[in-house]
């Protein structure tokens, strides 16, 4: 179970005489409950201190923060406080205040870094990238000629190699057909 653990607590339950058989123990130990909690203590955006004393802004479900290795100047991370890996596991609530997180920092960023457009990211699942088992948007502030570009090409990810070929009208028809056909019912 990935970023959880299971905790078993036990105690020491005194054991009526009439109870014990021969050489029974006094003390017989029960486990009286099984807690599964969150691994915060490894998570370093739960844990780090420093990460903690950079907050832009924290809310009571979301928090924004400048990244330590920043692919352009002003490369924010938002996350949700509680510990979750993926966007799934969000709640709607968690959901709502993230997104209007995500709007208050691009309008400081387009004021304090004069952005003019942004990348929006975050890697879900080990096989997509993700290193920090908590969930992380990045939001780049972008801009003409920006400096600090490191190793990055914007839109390098969403290339393929080799031909750049359009697929045919009816191959892209027929993904659409199959992807609507296997989409959840709508929620209310
Ligand atoms: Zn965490």
């Amino acid at each position: 179970m990935v970023g959880r653990q299971v905790l078993a607590l036990v105690i020491g339950v005194r054991v009526p005489a009439r109870q014990q058989g021969k050489g029974a123990c006094r003390l017989r130990k029960e486990v009286v409950g099984i807690a599964i909690v969150r691994r915060m203590d490894s998570c370093v955006f739960c844990s780090l201190p420093a990460v903690r004393q950079r907050f832009i802004v924290a809310t009571r479900l979301s928090a924004a923060f400048p990244t330590n290795i920043p692919i352009v100047p002003g490369h924010t991370i938002l996350i949700p406080r509680r510990h979750i890996a993926r966007w799934d596991e969000l709640t709607p609530a968690e959901q709502a205040d993230l997104e209007a997180l995500r709007q208050r920092i691009c309008a400081a960023l387009r004021h304090a870094f004069g952005a003019e457009g942004f990348n929006f990211a975050w890697n879900e699942g080990k096989v997509a990238g993700q290193s920090i088992p908590h969930l992380h948007l990045h939001v780049l502030p972008r801009k003409q000629g920006d400096t600090g570009v490191w190793q990055y090409e914007p839109r390098r990810f969403l290339y393929r190699p080799g031909s750049r070929a359009p697929s045919p009208e009816e191959e892209l028809q027929e993904v659409a057909a199959l992807i609507r056909a296997h989409l959840p019912p709508q929620r209310e």
